[in-house]
């Protein structure tokens, strides 16, 4: 039973294929600058004696189309792989599900053109996905595609939550309202925490830490979200690497008359030169982890204000919770930097978080419980799969609409 699983970007497309028997990686890879002259694809796969075969290949990939027919090339050289017919079904990261989709949807006519409809919601994220789903139906007919979104898991957040404090219009007309993203990381490691304290997650209150380049705080009860860090769109809530998080919406105005940049510059600004970036001109954790370390001044501040904004949510989801059973670090950040890990925690022992120096240094990418054993919160790094986290939400999905019926009885 194949999975592929596709996350298309403006100028890259990923993938992976799965094999859900055992959820084992047959074959994965990325290619990226699309629509230049060294357009780059990189595709590993496993070889049938065991061990991985890893092809790099460098060649003018002008469009999505272009770069989706390679894709599929390289593919059918994995011995893993003979053709689409194998597949099971394809499912599609997408970004923005806004209040329509609720959950991971089958990709059919209507569906395609109620995603395209929400593309004012999000014109930076959104577009490159549909293509991606676009040029996916093209490059595999008749397999079936599921869009999983990343704003899904967030459904669950209260009018209280997810309103913001504006003319009751903006909403009803502009759909205007917190959306919240990272839902499929953190429904995935959300059951990894749960599996690793031995309790059913229904009796667990969670704050989640999603620290990549782009980061996230949710607060999850129950196995539900209940609020999270970014809003209507991804560049709320925490510092980023290069996203600015939490800002006076007046400085947004105040630059556009001061500093004669237009709507779009200023966006891009604050999506791709602000964050940690815009702090200390670098956006990659281990760098800057390395310079503040050296003593250079623009880093130390920028590590005191990720973390600072960090402990901030920390605090507001506990109040939020009342009671918090772990705190949950994932992400690129969260899996391999005890020391923002640390720092994040320090000073919390009031509330009950005790971290374990040795035990924080120690910890794996693959995971661990880092806390004191006497803390009263358990503090766990969990180790994200999003891939992973698709190609079942996929499943589930085909699953539901019968359309994978001769998989389940057994056919292949
Ligand atoms: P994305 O949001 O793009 O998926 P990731 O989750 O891959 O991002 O996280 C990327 C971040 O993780 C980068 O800032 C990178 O520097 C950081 N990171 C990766 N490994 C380490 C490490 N060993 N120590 C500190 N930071 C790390």
């Amino acid at each position: 039973m194949k999975v592929m699983v596709f996350n298309s970007g403006s100028s890259s497309i990923k993938y992976r294929l799965f094999d859900m028997g055992d959820r084992s990686v047959l074959a994965s890879g990325m290619l990226e600058r699309i629509g230049e002259e060294d357009a780059c694809l990189e595709h590993e796969y496993v070889l049938p004696a065991g061990g991985r075969h890893r092809i790099t290949r460098t060649h003018p990939v002008l469009h999505h189309r272009e770069a989706m027919r390679q894709i599929n090339a390289a593919l059918r050289e994995t011995e893993a792989y003979r053709d689409a017919s194998e597949l099971l079904g394809i499912g599609h990261r997408m970004a923005h599900g806004g209040e329509a989709f609720r959950e991971p949807t089958l990709i059919d006519g209507r569906t395609l053109e109620a995603i395209r409809r929400l593309t004012p919601l999000a014109p930076l994220h959104n577009p490159a996905m549909v293509t991606g789903i676009d040029e996916a139906l093209a490059a595999f007919p008749g397999v079936p595609q599921v869009a999983v979104f990343d704003t899904a898991f967030h459904h669950t957040l209260p009018p209280h939550a997810y309103r913001y404090a504006v003319p009751r219009e903006f909403f009803d007309r502009y759909h205007v309202r917190r959306y919240g993203f990272h839902g499929t990381s953190i429904r995935y490691v959300v059951k990894q925490a749960a599996r690793r304290m031995g309790r059913d997650l229904a009796s667990l209150n969670l704050i989640v830490l999603h620290l990549g380049n782009g980061s996230s705080a949710a607060a999850v009860r129950g196995g539900v979200s209940i609020d999270t860090s970014m809003g209507m769109t991804p560049l709320a809530g925490l510092v980023m690497g290069t996203r600015c998080g939490d800002l006076d919406p007046a400085a947004v105005f105040h630059l556009l008359r001061q500093t004669g940049e237009s709507r779009e510059q200023l966006e891009d600004v604050l999506n791709k030169d602000s964050g940690m970036r815009g702090l200390c001109g670098r956006n990659d954790m281990r760098e800057i982890q390395r310079l503040a370390g050296a003593g250079d001044a623009d880093s130390q501040l920028a590590l005191d204000i990720f973390v600072y904004s960090i402990k901030k949510y920390v605090g507001a989801y506990y109040a939020v919770l009342g009671r918090v059973d772990a705190i949950v670090f994932t992400g690129g950040i969260g899996e391999n930097s005890a020391l923002v890990r640390e720092r994040v925690c320090e000073g919390l022992d009031g509330l009950g978080i005790a971290v374990d120096p040795a035990k924080n240094d120690a910890c794996p990418r693959t995971g661990g419980a880092i806390h004191r054993d006497f803390s009263r919160v358990a503090v766990l790094v969990e180790s994200t799969d999003e891939q992973l986290e698709i190609a079942e939400q996929t499943v589930e999905t085909l699953r539901r609409h019968g359309e994978a019926t001769h998989l389940f009885s057994g056919c292949k």
